[in-house]
């Protein structure tokens, strides 16, 4: 339609296809199913063993150039490539999401499902609490850390009491003897850990830095601490990085949850373990599965290797599984290859590098764009000037997925405000910069049809000889690590390290966790640590304030510059405009 309607209009002018008939035509049994309701359901892990000699699928990775606050349409991107591959080219696919967090979803960039006639339905069930895995992840991570809590004050206050430690699976025999310090942001003078945040997924910063354990039962043993967004648990990150319920198990109980007296790592295997099924959620008649959380800023961000691993077997060898990082390549893509490949072994096909004209003005000079006011007019008029100095953040994204020896297909996602000869400068330049093909996009508009011919250009390069390569070996040094991401794809001069990170690697090197792979906690809008250096930053030495380790989930986690764990909410949230109408029980306002 023209206008097209706004994106929870557009989903409940459409009857989803019960999840069953849906199921069947993806070829699941009924035994491998298990319905929320009639357009959603959990797949079961038995799948991938009936599976397992079945050839994989393409795999193609959607990643963007850095975008504006507002995001510049990965999702529809990746719901309308799925779209244009199934009902357009006949190929299987299926597009694998994450799940959208309560953060965003009232606080600035609105929901996760895509939008337009390119978005994931029934967008209400889909973004808010979908098959409820962010709050269990949330349940588990606070489990963990109350066990904490609670060993430290009884530690302190009973120990006499206390049953005899489970033996910890660090080997280090230190349980019972966990330290305050294990739950505080670090100490460097007592090398503590990574703290095990208590986690909400809510932008609440006032959460940032607490004072627990004020009431009379916890009198002397109250203590600074901080609360993380749900999502950035490392709990999510194990979900996502996992590759069954054997390793989850695993990695669960190798989390890092604090330290003990002598300053040595004391493991979750005392404490508590849990672990989660998958869910699966209806698209416009394709199928999409939705496992692990967004935050590829402050998180790795990116879906599950499950749920990637299932849906490249179920669409077989000549179909195409569409899975999305999160934020600009700098930082999701980064990581979708260096942590995510690595744990899991595959190796993408074709990444799909998602521009808009209005993020390429933003990177010119435009001013700046906050979510719920007017765009100013730079944006909704021609201006061939900002586009083209703004092309320059293209031509690196460009450049930063080349460093991995993968094909990139650009696709400018159209804003009825974009003019043609706007759009025709975008896609010179993205050829002229490297990119094996770019396509103008109109999925937000036109659905499926409006991608045919990204879904053609997708197929094409997808044929094409691929030199997939890491971008560091595991075995060089953190410091080095660091260094080569920072130079390389954000083209920092260098780092500097504070002296708490300093005395982070020193210990990290000292108990072994020197050959994990990296991930970064930096700002999603720049390519450098400074929100507001825009197009290509150059001359910055880049600051890496502190580092934790993610001892379960498998990575070391610096964070750059001011980077928070815990988002805030703006002057004017989302949330203002949201609404049930209790006649027809329906929600408004979510986008
Ligand atoms: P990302 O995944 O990159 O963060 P989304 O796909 O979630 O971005 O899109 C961000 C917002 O912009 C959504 O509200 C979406 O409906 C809207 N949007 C995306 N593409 C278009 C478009 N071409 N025209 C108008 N609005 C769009």
């Amino acid at each position: 339609l023209s206008p097209v309607p706004s994106d929870v209009e557009i989903s409940r002018a459409q009857v989803p296809k019960p999840i069953w008939q849906l199921a069947e035509e993806v070829g699941l049994l009924p035994q491998e199913l298990e319905a929320y309701g009639r357009s959603k359901a959990k797949v079961g892990l038995a799948l991938l063993a009936r599976l397992r000699h079945q050839p994989n699928g393409k795999y193609v990775l959607v990643a963007g150039i850095t975008p504006t606050p507002l995001g510049e349409g990965k999702s529809t991107v990746t719901i309308g490539l799925v779209q244009a591959l199934s009902a357009h080219l006949k190929l299987n696919s299926f597009a694998c999401l994450r799940q959208p967090s309560q953060g965003p979803t009232f606080g600035v960039k609105g929901g996760a499902a895509g939008g337009g006639y390119a978005q994931v339905i029934p967008m209400e069930e889909f973004n808010l609490h979908l098959t409820g895995d962010i709050h269990a992840i949330t349940a588990a991570n606070n489990l963990v850390a109350a066990a904490v809590d609670a060993r430290i004050l009884h530690e302190a206050t009973q120990s006499d009491k206390l049953p005899a430690a489970a033996s910890p699976s660090s080997g280090r025999g230190c349980s019972a003897d966990l330290v305050a310090g294990a739950r505080e942001q670090a100490e460097p003078q007592q090398n503590t850990l990574a703290s095990f945040s208590t986690v909400i997924d809510t932008n609440d910063r006032f959460l940032r830095k607490v004072t627990i354990g004020q009431a009379p039962t916890e009198k002397g043993h109250s203590r600074q601490t901080q609360f993380d967004i749900a999502v950035a648990s490392e709990i999510m990150a194990i979900l996502a990085l996992a590759d069954g319920l054997a390793d989850m198990k695993a990695r669960l109980g190798r989390m890092v949850v604090g330290s003990s007296r002598s300053g040595q790592p004391v493991t979750a295997d005392d404490l508590v373990r849990e672990g989660h099924p998958m869910p699966l959620v209806l698209g416009q008649g394709t199928p999409v599965f939705v496992h692990a959380g967004p935050f590829a800023n402050i998180a790795h961000g990116n879906s599950s290797i499950l749920a990637d691993r299932l849906a490249l077997k179920l669409v077989g060898e000549e179909g195409y599984v569409v899975t999305e990082a999160g934020f600009g390549a700098d930082i999701g893509m980064e990581k979708f290859f260096n942590v995510k490949c690595r744990a899991s072994g595959l190796r993408p096909d074709v990444v799909v590098l998602v521009a808009t004209v209005r993020a390429l003005k933003m990177h010119g000079g435009g001013p700046s764009v906050t979510a719920g006011l007017p765009l100013p007019r730079e944006y909704t008029e021609e201006n061939l000037k900002l586009v083209s100095e703004g092309c320059s953040n293209l031509k690196k994204q460009i450049e930063i997925a080349h460093l991995f020896g993968v094909p990139v297909v650009v696709a400018l996602n159209i804003f009825k405000t974009d003019t043609q000869a706007e759009i025709d400068l975008v896609c010179r330049v993205a050829q002229a910069s490297g990119a094996e093909a770019a396509v103008p996009c109109h999925h937000w508009a036109r659905g499926g049809r409006g991608s045919v011919d990204l879904a053609r250009a997708v197929k094409e390069a997808a044929a094409w000889e691929n030199g997939f390569r890491f971008l560091y070996s595991l075995q060089t040094p953190i410091a080095e690590k660091i260094r080569t991401i920072a130079q390389k794809v954000y083209g920092a001069d260098d780092i500097e390290l504070s002296p708490e990170a300093q005395a982070k690697i020193d210990y990290y090197n000292q108990q072994g966790y020197d050959t994990l792979p990296i991930c970064m906690a930096k700002t999603h809008l720049s390519l450098s640590h400074i929100p507001d250096k825009k197009g290509v930053p150059t001359g910055f030495i880049l600051p890496i304030r502190d580092i934790r380790a993610s001892i379960g989930a498998g990575f070391i986690y610096p964070l750059v510059g001011t980077m928070s764990t815990m988002p805030g909410l703006p002057t004017r949230p989302c949330f203002y405009d949201v609404d049930l109408d209790p006649a027809t029980e329906e929600i408004s306002g979510l986008f």
